[in-house]
């Protein structure tokens, strides 16, 4: 039954206060809110959203007409697509589209089920036989997304008494994964092998120790200091889990990751990834030591509790690892293009941090200066995302870019062209 308790909802909170659509602080503040006597109030009261879509700024869940590789298309036009993590462009491989097809006649759409009863199939175990190969690990599991890979890895190994080392720039599913986890979580300074040093002594003691790090970080597009963060963490007797998910078809020999891009694979005790951008599906995945993976496997509730990933997007994951071992050159090719991209990007005056990768973030700071960038940038045909706080700092807006591997030079040229059409407009250069 629906409570008639509230029937106002709009007008009910007396400390309603109206945020300007600069400001996603009233928003979070919102958050915390308590003791108005409806658990609902904070959202009734939450209208940062609706002032944003009145000022015709409001950037999320924007719905793409086609999203088919280089041109997408939105709002009915065709844009040039540098917002997108399908790295290799592979979502419409015939290969790949073919062995989803495939797998829906042969298994039906879903397996309705998780791994550990009804929901495994020899599709899934193939996947992770093929992916433990291709990282010179020895066993891997197949998680429904890349998220729950790091909830179900890091809440079954991080227990009592134990505890995550995380860089502050991890992904959010780390940071939720180490929620979920009896054991602690501390955070070290971004990509600061230093800091991780006097965390472990000063914080650690004698508990069991895991170190966390992104090998691509998903905003900056920097790559991990593997090398010393490895060095740190062996002499501390602790281990390692570098979370690949943008690496993987990205970096290292054939696209085979942060340790491969080092050639140090073997001093990263697990290596976390997605299927959900290289590999052109959806689902995740940990490798690392067969009796890790079977401890995993039985105490890693986001994978015992949640149902498995359907067939043809396993089968899709599958064909898209094909293409890449049989084809690594499409690595070099988006390694080509993304420095074209980066320096393009440079050369016109921005700030793109450090960023290594296809990952291609420009700082622009102010949250509201980053929306109206994204939405000028579509205006003028080019596809990008806006990232504000909680993902990155506040104040520390940015518009993150990305390129692939089916760009073309000419459509690298001709975006370049239209950031330098926007950037006079805006004067986002300062
Ligand atoms: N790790 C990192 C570094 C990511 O960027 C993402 C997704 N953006 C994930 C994990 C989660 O992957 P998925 O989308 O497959 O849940």
């Amino acid at each position: 039954m629906v409570s008639t308790r509230h029937p106002e909802p709009t007008t009910r909170s007396p400390r309603r206060r109206t945020p300007t659509p600069l400001s996603i602080e009233g928003m979070f503040r919102n958050l915390n809110r308590h003791g108005d006597g409806d658990i609902f109030v904070k959202a009734y009261s939450f209208t940062l959203t609706e002032q944003a879509r009145a000022a015709q700024v409001y950037p999320f869940f924007q719905p793409l007409d086609v999203n088919d590789g280089p041109v997408a298309r939105i709002y009915g036009k065709p844009v040039l697509m540098f917002g997108s993590n399908n790295y290799l462009g592979l979502t419409r491989h015939p290969k790949v589209m073919e062995a989803a097809r495939k797998a829906i006649s042969k298994y039906g759409t879903s397996m309705t089920g998780s791994r550990l009863l009804n929901g495994s199939t020899h599709l899934h175990e193939e996947l992770e036989q093929r992916i433990a190969r291709f990282l010179g690990k020895e066993a891997a599991l197949v998680f429904t997304t890349g998220y729950q890979a790091n909830l179900g890895t890091l809440s079954a190994l991080v227990t009592r008494h134990s505890v995550a080392l995380v860089d502050k720039a991890d992904h959010a599913s780390i940071y939720d994964g180490c929620r979920l986890a009896d054991g602690d979580m501390i955070r070290f300074r971004h990509n600061d092998p230093a800091d991780l040093e006097s965390l472990f002594k000063r914080r650690v003691g004698e508990r069991d120790c895991l170190v966390v790090i992104d090998g691509v970080f998903s905003m900056g597009g920097d790559i991990a200091d593997l090398p010393r963060i490895i060095e740190i963490t062996r002499r501390h007797g602790a281990r390692l889990l570098v979370d690949d998910a943008h690496a993987i078809g990205v970096i290292g020999e054939g696209g085979r990751g942060t340790g491969s891009h080092f050639g140090m694979a073997d001093g990263v005790d697990l290596v976390i990834g997605t299927f959900s951008k290289s590999l052109a599906s959806i689902g995740g995945f940990v490798a690392g030591p067969r009796a890790v993976m079977e401890w995993i496997r039985h105490f890693g509730r986001a994978m015992m509790f949640s149902a498995s990933l359907p067939p043809s997007a396993t089968a899709a994951a599958l064909a898209a690892l094909d293409v890449l071992e049989r084809e690594p050159e499409m690595v070099e090719r988006l390694r080509s293009l993304a420095t074209m991209w980066r320096e393009g990007l440079k050369s016109l005056g921005y700030d793109i941090g450090e960023s290594q990768t296809p990952i291609v973030p420009i700082h622009v700071g102010d949250e509201y200066m980053t929306v109206v960038f994204w939405k000028t940038l579509i205006e003028h045909g080019v596809y990008t995302n806006p990232v504000v706080y909680p993902a990155v700092p506040r104040g520390k807006g940015i518009l993150r870019t990305s390129c692939m591997a089916t760009h073309t030079p000419e459509q690298i040229e001709q975006a370049l062209e239209q950031f330098r059409a926007v950037s006079g407009k805006l004067g986002v250069l300062s």
